[in-house]
């Protein structure tokens, strides 16, 4: 039994009577909850429409969709990214082609993805800010090939007074029960484009249209949206929660002997959203470090699993992210306590695997 896991839903009274408001309401089904949710993200996100669906994946599957994705074709993806990502591209006939990451912050390296623009001539980039951190969208949309900004990790980011997926040509959130909203599951596109909105909402229900094996019921249901309703109020106070567990990690991690030589922190100064708290272990695999962890009752995780088929292009720095990176507990009901448990524990097996 751990005792502090690596996730931990937030959830009070209020997520409890927004459901019950809904199940009282008789209308389960993608409805007037679906609707006052849509209007809410639009408003959350400073983008002329939200469109809400059944998960992350169906907002990228759908969002491509919208771009014109079609058979044959090649989408650029982080090579250090959900699996997710990958899928939504092979469900059109699509071919997932992966870029290396950058080592300052994991997201993909827009001077390699402007390469690959060149040499595969792809449909459209799909550009992830991870684990909360903002990816420099104006280099990679200088080629003039769509974008779309998966959110996932960066629900309530803001980039030089702009929000989070409205920076490019459509944004994706995940409502996944361990993001930083969760609903069990659910997702949305965001855009500015009518049209890109009109395809997805289209899309995503199959009713009154002939089949063409595309329409696969990816609406979201009004107890998902009410959960997510409840869960809007309480994220600007579960951002700064989490922001100021990250500063502590930071604050008391650096000043381990260890920090450097056995680690190296993410930058405290960027301004981000702290969904994950990654470090990159510089000699030890993150898979030891977890499993020591896990001795000591603490929940750490590799954050991302390889996807990547043998023989792609070759990505040095996605293949050590995928090696060395661990994720730390972090999330709002964290305790100061629990934390430090967190600490002391890693401290310890820094200092024990690295003197082996
Ligand atoms: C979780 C996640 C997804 C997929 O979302 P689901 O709701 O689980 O389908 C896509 N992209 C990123 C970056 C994610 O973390």
């Amino acid at each position: 039994m751990l005792s502090v896991p690596h996730n931990r839903l937030t959830l009070d009274e209020a997520e409890c009577e927004s459901v019950l408001q809904t199940v009282r309401s008789g209308h389960w089904a993608q409805g007037p909850r679906v609707r006052e949710l849509e209007t809410t993200l639009a408003h959350f996100a400073k983008v002329q429409h939200a469109v809400c669906v059944a998960s992350g994946l169906a907002a990228i599957r759908l969002a491509l969709r919208a771009f014109g994705l079609q058979s044959g074709e090649s989408v650029l993806v982080p090579a250090y990214s959900c699996v997710a990502l990958a899928n939504t591209v092979l469900s059109w006939g699509a071919r997932p082609v992966p870029v290396d990451i950058e080592s300052a912050n994991w997201n993909i390296d827009p001077e390699r993805c402007l390469h690959m623009i060149a040499e595969v001539r792809p449909r459209a980039v799909i550009a992830v800010n991870t684990f909360g951190a903002p990816v420099e969208l104006e280099r990679i949309e200088s080629a003039g090939i769509p974008v779309l900004e998966d959110c996932a990790h960066a629900f309530g980011l803001e980039v030089n007074a702009m929000a989070f997926g409205g920076r490019a040509r459509a944004g994706t959130l995940s409502f996944y029960a361990t993001k930083l909203i969760g609903a069990g599951e659910g997702g949305a596109v965001l855009t500015n484009s009518p049209e890109i909105a009109e395809v997805v909402r289209s899309e995503r229900d199959y009713a009154e249209q002939p089949p063409d094996g595309h329409r696969l019921n990816d609406k979201m249901n009004d107890i998902e949206a009410s959960l997510v309703l409840a869960q809007l109020q309480r994220l600007p106070a579960m951002i700064s929660t989490r922001e100021a567990l990250a500063r502590r990690y930071i604050q008391q991690l650096s000043s381990s002997p260890a920090a450097n030589r056995v680690f190296r922190l993410p930058d405290a100064n960027q301004k981000r959203v702290w969904y994950r708290f990654a470090i990159e272990m510089v000699h030890l695999t993150a898979a030891t470090v977890v499993a020591a962890l896990q001795r000591y009752g603490i929940g750490a995780a590799l954050p991302v699993t390889d996807w990547r088929p043998p023989n792609g292009p070759s990505c040095p720095i996605a293949d050590r992210a995928y090696r060395n990176t661990v994720s730390l507990p972090l999330y709002p009901t964290l305790t100061e306590e629990e934390q430090g448990s967190v600490v002391n524990a890693f401290l310890r097996v820094c200092e024990e695997r690295a003197s082996v």
